[in-house]
């Protein structure tokens, strides 16, 4: 028996015996030989004389034992089994166990699918990120800038979903003011509980998760810090996952597109773990069923918000996505005749170098909420809401006095795509300075080290378009523009994987009739 190791694919050759003492050397060699970074294992049983069900069953513990111990989650090849092999794999039942390349039996030979579109969507890898370290360029060489939309992720993701802007989608910001909507109104109890209670992380992560349930909320939820006292007053506007069917607040996803079509696809659950959800995705990938993927990484905003955009950290972490993709890429290939790779962002992530403790200068005009007025402080805007002449008059001119940030007008709300004639999400808009934190704010009661939802002109604002297609679509600018390329690719897929199936079960009919 050979073993050697080439491209993170570990081949083992010249294999002759597997029975109990074959399959026992064959585990223990390649449990030896295993580097933690193999993404797959390829076993050539070619040369394979005797074989027995116990030596075909060491190979079952093979599979399990280098997922095991290796960290990218290996899947186990057997390339052309010899007769001998072929006929006690299927005696035994064994056959479906392993992805079997190239079996003896011309009639084994596997016919790989003819086109998988990959989007792979990595939160907060901007493009000034991007300036700085070679991501995937070995994956995905051709890259662009994209312009992101104004607003968070809570924005930015349904208008990738969607190809519209958040006007359109009406998904912008969580909280809006909206008491006779408002599903918190029992939570208003929990006013009288002290400050040093009801503000810690812990207790409002609980809390959350608490009545996430009961409140039949699908999307991401977080109290985050809207204090009990006002907690009535508001509505949370993202109660669907946008990553389902119907999961915009008004108007079609690239999910439901799919679901109409027919088109079988593959996309990440956001309440599970980037890995479990890398593992989905390959096997659904190796299960040839899906004509479109989309796979969604958070953790890389989660890293930067805590440590800015300087971090050596964030290297570590794109190594990692990027052995991830070496993975994907790998299993894919091996089962779809084209890949295209897709690896894009919503927004980058700024440092945030200067704090702006905006509650403390509009608690200090006399005027109270909610008679006077409503606000959310989100981390980089506050949106007002307002009862009276008064109180706008007066709020307005705080807002004028404060030097790094500055009230957005109608015009550039409406070029941004979130002036909303009926004001829900607002009726004035105050943007902070990129590198302006809001703090403490209703998201927060502490700094955070990096953000994002500054102006989408804001240098750290761009997102960005990693891909292995050469000449992507010129007209790709912005990042809702990157739903017409998943409409694109899975149609192409759709039709291209359904014409090779018909080929295939052509030629099948040509054999029996013959
Ligand atoms: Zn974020």
């Amino acid at each position: 028996m050979k073993i050697h190791l080439k491209d993170q694919v570990l081949l083992v050759t010249h294999v002759q015996q597997l029975d109990e003492q074959g399959g026992s050397i064959l585990h223990r060699q390649i449990l030896e030989e295993l580097p933690k970074a193999t993404v797959r294992v390829e076993i050539d049983l070619s040369q394979v004389t005797s074989v027995d069900g116990t030596g075909l069953s060491k190979l079952v513990s093979i599979q399990k034992a280098i997922r095991k111990q290796a960290n990218l989650n290996p899947s186990l090849h057997l390339i052309k089994p010899s007769a001998p092999v072929m006929q006690m794999l299927r005696l035994t039942r064994m056959e479906r166990n392993f992805t079997i390349v190239n079996g003896s039996n011309p009639q084994q030979k596997r016919k790989k699918k003819a086109l998988l579109p990959l989007f792979v969507f990595v939160d907060a890898c901007g493009w000034e990120i991007l300036k700085e370290d070679p991501f995937a360029d070995q994956q995905a060489p051709f890259r662009r800038k994209l312009k992101s939309v104004f607003g968070y992720s809570s924005a930015c993701i349904p208008s990738i979903l969607s190809g519209r802007w958040p006007v359109d989608t009406r998904n912008w910001c969580y909280f809006v003011r909206d008491p006779g909507n408002s599903p918190f109104r029992s939570l208003k109890s929990l006013g009288w509980l002290p400050r040093a209670v009801t503000s810690r992380r812990i207790f409002r992560r609980w809390l959350s998760k608490f009545i996430r349930g009961p409140l039949k909320f699908r999307g991401y939820f977080d109290l985050y810090n809207i204090p009990f006292r006002h907690i009535g007053l508001f509505d949370f506007t993202e109660k669907k996952n946008p990553l389902e069917p119907k999961g915009l607040n008004k108007g079609p996803n690239i999910f439901d597109h799919l679901t109409d079509a027919g088109i079988p696809y593959h996309v990440s659950v956001p309440t599970r773990p980037e890995f479990e959800n890398l593992q989905a995705l390959d096997a659904d990938i190796a299960s040839e069923a899906i004509d479109f993927a989309f796979l969604y990484w958070p953790a890389l905003d989660g890293l930067m918000h805590e440590t800015g955009n300087q971090s050596p950290r964030i290297s570590d972490k794109l190594r990692e996505y990027e052995k991830w993709l070496d993975q994907l890429m790998a299993t894919a290939r091996n089962h779809y005749e084209d890949v295209e790779l897709y690896v894009f962002s919503d927004h980058g992530m700024a440092n945030c170098d200067h704090l702006l403790d905006l509650k403390a200068r509009i608690n200090a005009l006399s005027l109270r909420m909610p008679q006077d007025y409503t606000v959310v402080y989100d981390s980089t805007m506050a949106r007002f809401w307002f009862a009276n002449d008064t109180a706008r008059a007066a709020i307005t001119a705080c807002l004028d006095g404060v030097n790094n940030g500055r009230i957005l007008g109608d015009a550039e709300l409406e070029s941004l795509g979130t002036l909303f004639p009926d004001r829900y999400f607002g009726e004035m808009i105050f943007l902070a300075d990129e590198g302006v934190l809001i703090v403490p704010s209703d998201m927060g009661e502490r700094p955070l080290r990096g953000m994002h939802g500054y102006h989408p002109n804001a240098p750290q604002s761009y997102a960005s378009m990693l891909t292995n297609v050469e000449n992507l679509d010129a007209t790709v600018t912005d990042i809702p523009h990157i739903y017409k390329l998943m409409v694109d690719g899975a149609s192409r897929a759709h039709v291209a994987n359904k014409s090779e199936s018909a080929v295939e079960s052509r030629s099948v009919e040509a054999v029996v009739t013959r």
